[in-house]
């Protein structure tokens, strides 16, 4: 570790970094920091830094909210928005007791528990999010918000008019250390897609915070407003998340998802069907985690390209598990319920959880569906089995609630603390009266 102190400090100086944001996520996967002068990080680095952590969803009480925020060297970088003289940089830490226990309620901390006991158990699980978003234009007056652009899947110039933000975003992105692997116009109007190479789990739990807060400062400056909002657009697409994953040995040196042999089973190991199997099995208590909004339920719907049925297949995009035409070390599921709204600390856990329950009871995911599952009959789907994922946040809550496999992926005080929070939000949102009800109903 005092190499790495060493390595960070030369790094403040030679860039001259003036203050460095200590940063972590709450509950939500929001952001939360305090600054202190470059003079102090030394320190920081090797004790950590008492803060007050009340007010802060999912923490702990005003009565004892002396919390440690204790800084993570490898996360050092300087934030590429702010000033170039007298810079700023920003490194993400884990959440202590003040006597040196780790809190509870630390997201980070929570999926290093949870890796720390895949290893135990042989695994190592590699993620790479595809993280999707709109780029939104406000009206400064009503407040309304529209897409900045018309530009569809893959689009060029004019058509696409975020070129310039993107590669902004692209070079803002090399500075954290994420590795770009593409960049594109996504489907909706102003949607777009970038993303960067896979990693360990708690590592890509890091570039997807990272990520968005590059992109929603990048945006900021060019006078948009950038959302990770599942569905911010009716009738169009959708913000999704998909989470290719594979499991390798702890040392990273096989990919267990893969077997030369198995040529009846799309040469996917036994390991790779029951790990789908699993997340299968816990599809719906998963969405609690990886579709945490009222408004994550509007995107899962048909036609939309996001997934709305429980079924894996080889090739088809509507479905909920996919596997990609990559075999080797490349071997890789994706798992495409998931949206960028999630906290990817909460939600990485949970799918490991979720995906190793089924190799250790050998939960088999059944056949692949390769037809087309929004345009099968509901008894087609019947005869074959396939469920429907939830609808609303509510029946996600009500699985999770049943479901003790995908709840051990946390401690018991983020268990407590979401479904509080989170039937707050349902509750909230069941007594809303829209827009479109008025106009719709109003003629009774
Ligand atoms: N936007 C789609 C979703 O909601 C995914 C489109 C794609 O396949 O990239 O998941
Ligand atoms: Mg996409
Ligand atoms: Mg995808």
């Amino acid at each position: 570790n005092e190499e790495k102190v060493e390595k960070v400090m030369e790094q403040v100086e030679s860039k001259d970094v003036k203050f460095v944001r200590l940063q972590f996520v709450d509950i939500h996967g929001f952001v939360k920091n305090f600054a202190i002068p470059a003079e102090r990080l030394e320190d920081a680095l090797v004790e950590g830094v008492l803060f007050d952590g009340s007010s802060i969803d999912g923490f702990v009480d005003i009565e004892e909210s002396d919390m440690i925020a204790m800084p993570d060297p490898d996360t050092f970088a300087v934030l590429p928005w702010r000033p170039r003289e007298g810079k700023v940089a920003r490194i993400i830490c884990d959440v202590y007791w003040p006597e040196g226990k780790p809190f509870e309620g630390c997201p980070r901390l929570n999926l290093k528990r949870v890796m720390n006991e895949l290893a135990e158990k042989g695994y190592m699980m590699y993620c790479g999010p595809e993280c999707e978003f709109y780029l939104l234009k406000q009206d400064p007056e009503t407040g309304e918000v529209e897409a900045h652009d018309e530009g569809g899947y893959f689009d060029f110039y004019p058509l696409d008019r975020a070129e310039d933000i993107r590669r902004e975003i692209i070079f803002a992105m090399e500075e954290f250390g994420l590795e770009v692997e593409m960049s594109h116009h996504e489907v909706g109007p102003g949607q777009h897609e970038i993303d960067f190479k896979f990693a360990d789990a708690v590592t890509t739990a890091d570039n997807v915070i990272s990520f968005k807060q590059i992109v929603k400062a990048i945006a900021r400056k060019h006078g948009l407003i950038a959302t990770f909002m599942p569905k911010p657009i009716y009738g169009e697409n959708g913000n999704g998340m998909h989470v290719h994953q594979s499991l390798w040995d702890p040392e990273g040196k096989e990919n267990l998802f893969y077997d030369p042999d198995a040529e009846d089973q799309y040469y996917l190991s036994d390991t790779a069907l029951y790990y789908i199997g699993g997340i299968m099995e816990h599809a719906h208590a998963l969405c609690a985690v990886c579709n945490p909004l009222v408004n994550s339920y509007k995107r899962l719907v048909p036609g939309y390209e996001a997934p709305v049925y429980i079924a894996w297949s080889p090739k088809n995009r509507s479905a909920f598990i996919r596997v990609p035409a990559a075999r080797g070390k490349a071997t890789r599921i994706e798992y495409r319920s998931p949206d960028p709204a999630c906290n990817p600390y909460l939600a990485f856990a949970a799918m490991a959880v979720a995906g190793v329950d089924g190799i250790e009871n050998k939960i088999d995911p059944g056949d692949p569906v390769n037809e087309n599952l929004y345009e099968m009959s509901e008894e087609e789907r019947k005869e074959l089995g396939i469920e429907h994922l939830p609808e609303n946040l509510r029946d996600a809550l009500e699985a999770f609630k049943e479901d003790e496999v995908v709840q051990s992926a946390f401690t018991d005080h983020i268990v407590e603390q979401w479904l509080e929070l989170k039937w707050e939000e349902w509750s909230e949102y069941r007594e809303r009266v829209t827009k479109w009800e008025i106009k719709k109903f109003i003629v009774y």
